[in-house]
């Protein structure tokens, strides 16, 4: 791991990050405070959360990584009800401080889960396994907004799924992981970047120059990975690949493949980027995801804050 990635994010942390990023964006200054505040919270929700590991231990299976299966794939969320639903409790009340005009909504999912009538076991394996239909049917039953529900989702596992990564991440170091997905939760990565080399295999560095990290948008587990490889078609193509750079600060781009359409966004660390934790990272680029989706390309996973754009 390189050390310039802040790895602990302290809510006094984010707000310093937030600071830097106002400093340098001010037109970004809503969107940055807005989640600067859920960042925070969540890494209070995180402190806070009690994962028993003890229980998970014997459910994992790391030989399955080897066939490119992620550590937490065969793991039941049943068995982390009681932690996902008091991540649940604790984030509804500050996306609805952050998003007044989203606030209904998020009421409502708070009263089901109040009257014991939200199977949110039920709801995050779905989100988790993309199985859109389980969503869209509750949504429409509720009359909850589908965007609101992936948002609190979204939020709610990213806060248990990060609580859970140090336990687990000694399973996935050692590891040479090929895939674009997070050897730990299987996510998709939300960013990533580039930092010094360090002693890895050629097929890492193909490319020249640095070493490729993504990010998990969900767990936040960062993984090597090789530099002309499109994470979600594993298209290898160079000239598939292009990458736009903002005029004003190479060290931020936009990765784009032109066989999927695919795009994420990329910081050069060795370019003397200002450190930040890297959600922050990625929300200081939102106008590179607006410009991206102008062009027609598609984020590699939804986050929160292309969610509510
Ligand atoms: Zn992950
Ligand atoms: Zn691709």
């Amino acid at each position: 791991m390189p050390t310039q990635i802040v790895s602990t994010q302290a809510a006094s942390d984010i707000a310093l990050a937030a600071q830097k990023v106002i400093e340098k964006r001010p037109m970004l200054e809503p969107i940055v405070r807005s989640f600067a505040e859920i960042l925070s919270a969540k890494s209070e929700v995180v402190n806070q959360l009690r994962v028993n590991t003890v229980q998970l231990d014997p459910l994992l299976r790391p030989e399955r990584l080897l066939q490119g299966v992620p550590l937490l794939a065969d793991v039941s969320l049943g068995i982390l009800d009681e932690p996902l639903q008091e991540a649940f409790r604790a984030i509804l009340p500050v996306l609805k401080k952050t998003f007044g005009s989203i606030a209904a909504d998020l009421t409502s999912l708070e009263s089901l889960q109040s009257r014991n009538e939200l199977d949110l076991f039920e709801l995050s394996r779905a989100y988790l396994g993309g199985e859109i239909s389980v969503l869209h049917s509750f949504a429409q039953a509720t009359h909850i907004s589908e965007i609101v529900l992936a948002l609190a989702l979204n939020t709610t596992l990213s806060s248990l799924l990060t609580a859970l990564e140090p336990t687990v991440r000694n399973y996935v170091s050692e590891l040479n992981w090929y895939r674009g997905y997070c050897p730990i939760c299987g996510s998709m990565p939300s960013i990533s970047y580039l930092a010094e080399a360090h002693d890895l295999g050629s097929e890492f560095l193909r490319g020249g120059g640095g070493q490729r990290y993504l990010h998990c948008s969900l767990c936040g587990h960062d993984w090597r990975f090789m530099r002309n490889k499109c994470p979600a078609c594993e298209t290898e193509d160079r000239d598939l690949q292009l990458y736009f750079q903002a005029q004003e600060d190479h060290s931020e781009r936009v990765d784009v493949c032109c066989n999927c359409n695919a795009y994420l966004p990329c910081i050069d660390l060795r370019e003397g980027h200002v450190k930040l934790p890297m959600d922050m990272a990625a929300i200081s680029m939102v106008h590179l995801d607006a410009w991206a989706s102008e062009k027609g390309y598609h984020p590699l996973v939804q986050t929160p804050w292309n969610l509510i754009q």
